[in-house]
């Protein structure tokens, strides 16, 4: 028996970062949206005794290990350890959310593990102690787990709703090689000493775009502390961020700690409009045209 769950990458619509506490961590306040660019995790069962497997396919499998620092090895091993069962399954990732993109697809993996794994295994986990698990294992997780549109607090991790009422169109500008999102925060954290950092501060104009679905507000409203920083480390983005503006985007951000960025188009039309003239730039490995709130990870086909 198999199943198959399709897990959507995030973009932040709005990022703001506290600085860091005693312990390291910073504190956030962001607004998650789930997008329809996915993996897809399978998952299937084995021979009792024969463990975990775990295979990478699909056009971003490159840098993904394949061992159990794997997010949904993680994932899995944790749902057998709760539950007592002996963690039996092979699982497979088809990788098209870019690695270390500032898509959370490490994250969306893991939530859909947890999801895909609750029903071969039986186990029928109550929501609550899904969520608690996909805190322990990663501070977006729990996002991943909830999909759609979410206001998240702490470290990102303690989800509120939000009032979403129609689609928005992206085109996703998806840059060469990867930012590890710990160096993006120790850069934030540096330049910060040097000087005051133009930073994300209208949390209420995204949840009102939001609400009354108005993307010309929404894209004036986008905004991500961690910017300046993943600027700083790719000067290249900068170039990037302008040919939103030329192009005649509503508004562009770096998702997360980037390198990806989010152009955010009038609807889907103009999506396809946008696209085509950011490829022409010549500045992404590839450019995408998504939409949102996607659901979050769902059963997309079970057989045997
Ligand atoms: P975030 O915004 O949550 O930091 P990200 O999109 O920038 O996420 P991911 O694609 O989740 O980054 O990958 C970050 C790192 O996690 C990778 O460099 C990789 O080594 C590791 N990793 C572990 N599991 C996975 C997975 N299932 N898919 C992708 N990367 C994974």
């Amino acid at each position: 028996m198999s199943i198959a769950v399709r897990a959507p990458a995030k973009i932040n619509l709005f990022l703001a970062v506290d600085p860091p506490g005693g312990d390291g961590y910073h504190s956030l306040t962001t607004v998650f949206l789930a997008v329809s660019l996915f993996d897809t995790v399978t998952v299937s069962r084995v021979r009792a005794g024969d463990g975990l497997t775990l295979a990478v396919t699909g056009p971003e499998s490159a840098a993904v290990p394949v061992d159990s620092t794997n997010l949904a090895w993680r994932a899995a091993a944790l749902l057998a350890v709760r539950t007592g069962l002996d963690a039996d399954a092979a699982i497979t990732l088809d990788k098209q959310i870019p690695v270390a993109a500032g898509l959370a697809g490490g994250s969306a993996d893991a939530a859909a593990t947890l999801v895909a794994l609750d029903g071969l295994w039986g186990t029928a986990m109550a929501r609550e102690q899904l969520e608690e698990l996909a805190a322990e294992l990663g501070s977006d997780v729990p996002f991943c787990l909830h999909g759609n549109v979410a206001l998240g607090a702490g470290r990102g991790d303690r989800l509120s709703a939000v009032l979403s009422r129609g689609r928005t169109d992206w085109v996703l500008g998806i840059a060469l090689g990867g930012l590890p999102t710990p160096t993006v925060y120790a850069e934030l954290d540096r330049l910060r000493t040097q000087r005051p950092l133009p930073g994300a501060n209208d949390l209420t104009g995204v949840l009102t775009a939001l609400g009354r679905d108005d993307p010309e507000l929404l894209g004036r409203s986008l905004g991500n502390d961690l910017a300046p920083a993943a600027l700083s480390l790719r000067p290249d983005l900068r170039r990037a961020m302008r040919a939103g503006e030329e192009a005649g985007a509503l508004g562009q951000l770096i998702s997360g700690s980037g390198p990806t960025v989010a152009y955010l188009a009038r609807d889907a039309e103009h999506a396809i409009t946008l696209a085509a003239r950011l490829s022409a730039e010549g500045l992404f490995v590839s450019v995408r045209v998504v939409s949102g709130p996607a659901p979050g990870p769902r059963l997309s086909r079970s057989g045997r």
